[in-house]
């Protein structure tokens, strides 16, 4: 079984063709890059638009597999910017049609954790999605990914590039202030703000921000990482202690940072769990991951109707875990 999956959530339009076995056979991508500031919805699917069809040949030349060899195409459905989630349906319902494919739509966050599990060999982990618009902490229970913490407004690595911005970084900024914050000497206070087993991080993120007219930026980057990566920790242990996972897996592209591994591989050692950390290449959106787990759900006979609308709010925790096992 061959499937080619295509991710247009936000800034990434990926194609990725994978087979049964979890053999990557495609990974294409391009990357819309504002100007200035943030993403601009409508310009980055325009871009996607253009640009589209060539990363799908790209992706197939690249497999050596002809279209007609394909079992099913798969797409992100949600949650993601509408203008970019409607780009990529339009090219999968476009495949799908034309060469009489069934279709799958994949929710993008589950995408993140299958790819991770996949590549790092897990069976059943605690996941920590930390990405620039999602911040979860999920487990599988019952049949469905629950989330058992999250952002209450923005994303972790949406408060890094946010107060990048602010400082003139350019995006993607958690690099740069990974950087920064290992020439940090001076801890800073700043607002810490865990609600229940959710999070919030505007306050931070306005704190860290006035923080930087008074002190070194690398004390200010430094505080930043040690408060937001605790409070994640902090949500993450709850969950682990309540649900006795024996593996935590990092996902989403904020994963790839250093300190944040120490500080949730100290979490997970004094609970007798194993830190895994999706590889950095897989960390970041891409097509790969829709094909791996359109291939999981159309094995499990999981498919979607050529008319059916995406969601830029669908939810981990609003789909039927088929494929796995209870
Ligand atoms: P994603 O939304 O999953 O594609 O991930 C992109 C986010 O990851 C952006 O917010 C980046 O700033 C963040 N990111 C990438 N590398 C790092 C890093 N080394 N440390 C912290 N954040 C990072
Ligand atoms: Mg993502």
């Amino acid at each position: 079984m061959i499937v080619l999956g295509i991710e247009c959530t936000a800034h990434t339009f990926g194609v990725g063709i994978v087979n049964n076995k979890g053999e990557i056979l495609a990974d294409q991508r391009i990357q819309y890059r504002p100007k200035e500031g943030g993403i601009r919805p409508r310009e980055a699917a325009q871009m996607m638009s253009e640009k589209g069809a060539d990363v799908i040949a790209s992706a197939l030349k690249e497999a050596g597999v002809p279209i007609t060899d394909i079992d099913a195409i798969a797409f992100s459905i949600g949650p993601g910017l509408g203008p970019c989630l409607r780009t990529g349906a339009v090219a999968a319902r476009y495949l799908a049609r034309k060469y009489e494919k069934p279709l799958v739509g994949v929710n993008h966050c589950i995408a993140h954790i299958e790819i991770g599990k996949l590549l790092c060999r897990l069976q059943d982990p605690l996941v920590v999605y930390l990405s620039g618009a999602n911040t979860q902490i999920i487990a599988l229970a019952k049949g469905r990914y629950r989330v058992f913490g999250e952002t209450l407004d923005i994303g972790l690595g949406n408060l890094l590039d946010s107060w990048g911005r602010a400082m003139g970084i350019p995006f993607p900024a958690g690099p740069k202030i990974e950087e920064l914050a290992k020439k940090g000497k001076k801890f800073i206070e700043l607002p810490y703000t865990v609600k229940g087993s959710d999070l919030t991080f505007s306050g931070l993120y306005t704190a860290a921000v006035k923080a930087a007219e008074r002190y070194p930026l690398e004390d200010v980057a430094y505080s930043l990482q040690e408060v937001a990566f605790t409070m994640t920790a902090e949500v993450a242990e709850r969950a682990l202690a309540h649900t006795e996972k024996k593996e935590v897996l990092l996902v989403g592209g904020v994963a790839a940072n250093k300190r944040l591994q120490e500080i949730m591989g100290a979490m997970a050692e004094e609970h007798g769990a194993s830190l895994h950390v999706v590889p950095l290449k897989y960390a970041a959106d891409n097509g790969v991951m829709i094909a791996w787990t359109g291939l999981l759900m159309y094995r499990a006979g999981l498919t979607t109707a050529l008319n059916e609308t995406v969601n830029p709010r669908f939810r981990t925790d609003q789909v039927d875990v088929r494929w796995v096992p209870i």
